[in-house]
Parts: C-alpha cells; structure tokens; sequence
C-alpha cells in the first residue's frame, strides 16, 4: 500500500556527499528530481573522497562529515574515489563499516528500450550483500617480504544480520525465492558459516523457498539463465564481483542503485565508481543515483513519492526518445541534464508495459547487542599453529622445527606451505616460499594447552634461529576441532 509523505511534516535531514569525478552531476540529478517529488528534506552537503586524501586526512572522511551524518543517519552519496596500491583506505568503505551498514541491497531490473542480449527475459532480481566482514575488513599484513595475507573474518553475528535481511527483502517485495551464494565448499568455515547461518534460518520464512548455490555456478547460472533468480544472499567480496555482474546483464552500471542498510544508519549510493574519464562531460547515465533516491524514499516511509519517481524513470525509458551515451551510442544520445530534465518532465506518469511491484514496508530484522553470541561449554586448546619465516627447503627446515619441540607440551604434526603439507615429505612437487605454517599438536591426549608451554616452544624455535611472526591456538569446541587441515594433512 502506497502511502504519501505529507510536505506539511518536518523536513528529513540528509546527508548529501556529492563525491568525486561523474559524483557531482548524478547527486545533482537525484536530488533536483527527489526535491521535485515534494517530499521535504534538508540537504546537508558534506565532503569525503580524493578533496579529503589530499588535504592529508588519511581516512578520506573527515570529522564534520562524520558528525552530519551521526546527526542525520541519512546518506546520498555519490562515488568516491579509492586510492590504488599502497596508502590510504576506500572512504567508502570506511564509511560502510563505521556506521555498521552491514547490508548493502542491489536491485536490478530490466528497463524498456535498454539493449542488452536479455532482454525480453524479465530480469528482476536484487543481491543482498554482506558489507562490513570478510576479506574487506582489511586486515591484510606481508608476513615475510614477499608473501601476504589478509584475513577473512565471518561472524556468526554478521550471517545472522545479512541472512534475516535477504529474507526480509524478499518478504517485502512479495518474492518467493532466495539463494545464499557462497564458496563453503573450499572454505568451510568462513563461507560455510553463512551457509550454515542460511540453511537454519530459512525455515523462519516458510513462504519463501531457500536454496544454496556455489558462488562459480551462481555466476555461471546468472549469465546463462539470470531470470531464475530473485533474491541472491552473499558474502562481501562475492557480492561485490556478483552485482556489478548483476548491472551488466541490464546495461551496464549506469543502471544499478544501492541501499547500505544499518540499525542506525542507511546511505544510499549507485553501484558504479567515480569514472573519472567522464568527470564533467554530462555524457554518463544518472539512473543508478535516481533509482538510487527511489530507495532513500522508501526507505524514509515515502512510498507515493518513491513510485512516482521510480514511475518516471520507467516512463521515460519505455518512450526511449531521451537515451544517454551508455545504451544509446554516440549517435542520438543525450546528456546527462536532458535526461534528467526529461523524467522531471514525466513526474507523474505511469509506465504502460512496465509494472511497478507491490511492495509493503522493509523490516529490519533486531539485531543483538551480544558480543559473545556463540558459546560453548566445553573449551580447550589442542595445539598450535606457529608461522616460521625461513628461506630453508622443507627437508632442512623440517628436523629444525622438530628439534625445537623437544621437551616441550608438542609435537611437530607437520609443515604446510600456502596450505600444503611439504613435511614430512610427500614426494610431491609444491614450489615453496618462505611463509611455513608448522602445526603442533599437543602429546597430552586429553590436552589443554597453556600460555606458557606456548611460550617455551616459541622459545625452542628461537633457540634453533626460526623467526616466527604469527602465531593462531588451535582450539576445540564442544569436543569440535575449530581449524582446518592442511592440503594433503591426515
Ligand atoms: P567505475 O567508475 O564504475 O567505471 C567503470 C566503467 O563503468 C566506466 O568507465 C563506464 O564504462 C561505466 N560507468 C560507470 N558509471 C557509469 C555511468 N553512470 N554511466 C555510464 N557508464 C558508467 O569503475 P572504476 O573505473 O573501476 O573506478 C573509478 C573510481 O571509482 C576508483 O577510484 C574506484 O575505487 C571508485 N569506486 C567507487 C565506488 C563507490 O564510491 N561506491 C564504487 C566503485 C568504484 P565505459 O568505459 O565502458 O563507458
């Protein structure tokens, strides 16, 4: 049910990140059509991106952007630019995590007159995407100086949020059908949380049928056969690769809007980066930013309003007589104002071929305050994994590391090398590095291993001239072993 958003209420205060490169004119585009749909909302301009790196602010956020936005907790945002390489970190991301937008909603739909090899196949689907965990909480060290690592971390917590999110997206939009993409069947733990998290919460939702899908085949299927899908619930990087996939089978990411979704917080931004080659040139496509403002309507309970813009937007596509460089070519296109100019001038008209879905409002699912969520009863320290950094081959580092055992709790179960057994010697052909992760297991049967027998093996490997840098307890929970084996380990 439609409702309207009085223009006699209080306006909304919004945050207005205009951002770098194509930023300014797609945040222009929306905010002149939001404003022109009456809903009242006080703009409050604020700056992140490359203008903030240069001044020497290394999070690209500085602090009254913060602060309007604790005041506000209502973002439109355009894209801001990630330095490559070495140095500072994506403001966008650091935006994401600091005010817990833990899901970040990508919906793509099929747009009349928009050319692309699917169309006429009804693509409607949205990616639900885990967007604070995993590999970009960016926890990444070299442990040796040619080998890096960076730590994908998953909660149980985490899942829980962006699961009853994908569910409640569906729910919302009258959907059926929701697939949870992941990689659980390499990483067990990781990926296989959020599957595990999935497959338990799903019957909560019985109306809506959940099925689980290797993120490759999901992929994979998405090109052969996107219209299959309706709801796609992933972890962060997966999301990441699969929605700008997602945008491409509609038309390209001048098309794809998103929602960051928090408890506190929601910042809305088009998928698309700052493409910085058309910075200025009124040449790219404002869709993705307005549909993007379609969703802070509805987001803020302006439902009418929402639909006429989204209405607007599908008008002017189906008359196809305004159509920006990206799905028009060169010849025959429009700028990106025209374009704009002309859905304020469809405000107001209903699209005859393109139907606009029912929908009732978005419940955010509760989440804990718990920082303890999961707890055993029964806990205990097994052994221990210890990276050596050592420019030795396994035959000579191997009888190094036993050595340094002796006497001590453990003994050397073996050594891998980037996930492999190399010792004790399998024959094999695995090229080494000089990153060894060497696995002690405790020689007491029923083991709880304390700090200080860690200590006294540290010890020993020093004593035997290793250098260790990292060192991960291998613990069992309620009697279950809470660590992998190794590639080719018993
Ligand atoms: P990008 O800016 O998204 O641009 C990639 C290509 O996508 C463009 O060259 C263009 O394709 C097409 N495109 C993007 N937006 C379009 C639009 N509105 N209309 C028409 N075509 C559009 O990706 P990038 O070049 O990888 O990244 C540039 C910068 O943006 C980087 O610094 C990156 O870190 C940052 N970034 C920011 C965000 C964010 O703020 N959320 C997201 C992604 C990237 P053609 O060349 O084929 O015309």
């Amino acid at each position: 049910m439609n409702t309207s958003h009085s223009t006699k209420t209080a306006p909304i205060p919004v945050t207005l990140i205009p951002g770098d490169g194509i930023g300014p004119e797609v945040v222009d585009a929306a905010r002149r059509l939001i404003d022109a749909t009456g809903v009242p909302i006080a703009w409050e301009e604020a700056h992140a991106g490359a203008s903030i790196f240069r001044k020497g602010i290394a999070s690209g956020v500085p602090q009254e952007t913060l602060d309007s936005i604790s005041r506000t907790r209502l973002v439109l945002k355009g894209p801001l630019e990630t330095p490559v390489g070495f140095g500072e970190k994506s403001a966008n991301v650091t935006l994401r995590k600091l005010f817990e937008t833990y899901g970040n909603i990508r919906p793509v739909r099929e747009l009349p007159g928009v050319p692309t090899p699917y169309a006429g196949r009804g693509i409607d689907l949205v990616v639900v995407r885990e967007n604070v965990e995993d590999l970009y909480a960016g926890i990444e060290h070299m442990q040796t100086p040619g080998v890096a690592q960076c730590l994908k971390i998953i909660s149980r917590k985490g899942c829980e949020k962006i699961v009853r999110l994908a569910f409640e997206v569906a729910r919302a939009e009258g959907r059926k059908m929701v697939h949870c993409a992941t990689k659980a069947n390499i990483m067990k733990f990781t990926e296989g949380l959020l599957k595990r998290t999935f497959e338990e919460i799903a019957p909560e939702y019985p109306e809506i049928s959940a099925q689980h899908i290797i993120v490759d085949n999901c992929a994979h299927q998405l090109v052969r056969r996107p219209e299959q899908f309706s709801v796609i619930v992933t972890t962060n990087m997966n999301g990441d690769i699969l929605s700008d996939l997602t945008s491409a089978l509609v038309g390209g990411l001048g098309f794809a809007p998103s929602a960051n979704i928090g408890s506190e917080v929601a910042i809305f931004e088009a998928v698309h980066g700052s493409a910085p080659k058309y910075a200025g040139k009124d040449v790219i496509n404002p869709t993705a930013m307005i549909l993007s403002g379609v969703l802070m309507l509805r987001h803020i309970g302006a439902h009418a309003e929402a639909d006429t813009l989204e209405n607007a937007v599908l008008f002017t596509f189906e008359e196809g007589r305004h159509r920006t460089r990206d799905f028009a070519g060169d010849a025959g296109s429009c700028g990106t104002r025209a374009f704009t100019d002309a859905i304020l001038g469809n405000l107001g008209k209903t699209p005859q071929h393109t139907p606009a879905r029912t929908r009732s409002k978005l419940v955010l699912p509760v989440t804990s305050t718990v920082v303890d969520m999961v707890r055993p009863t029964q806990r205990e320290v097994v052994g221990i994994d210890v990276f050596v950094e050592s420019p030795l081959q396994p035959e000579q580092l191997g009888p190094k590391v036993q050595a340094a055992a002796e006497g001590t709790a453990f003994g050397l179960k073996m050594i891998s090398n980037r996930g492999t057994v190399v010792f004790p010697l399998t024959g094999t052909r695995t090229d080494v590095v000089d990153q060894h992760r060497c696995r002690f297991l405790s020689r007491n049967p029923a083991p709880d291993v304390g700090n200080d027998e860690v200590r006294a093996l540290l010890s020993g490997l020093e004593q035997q001239g290793l250098r260790w840098m990292h060192i991960e307890k291998l613990q069992a929970f309620d009697g279950r072993p809470a660590f992998t084996k190794a590639q080719g380990e018993d």
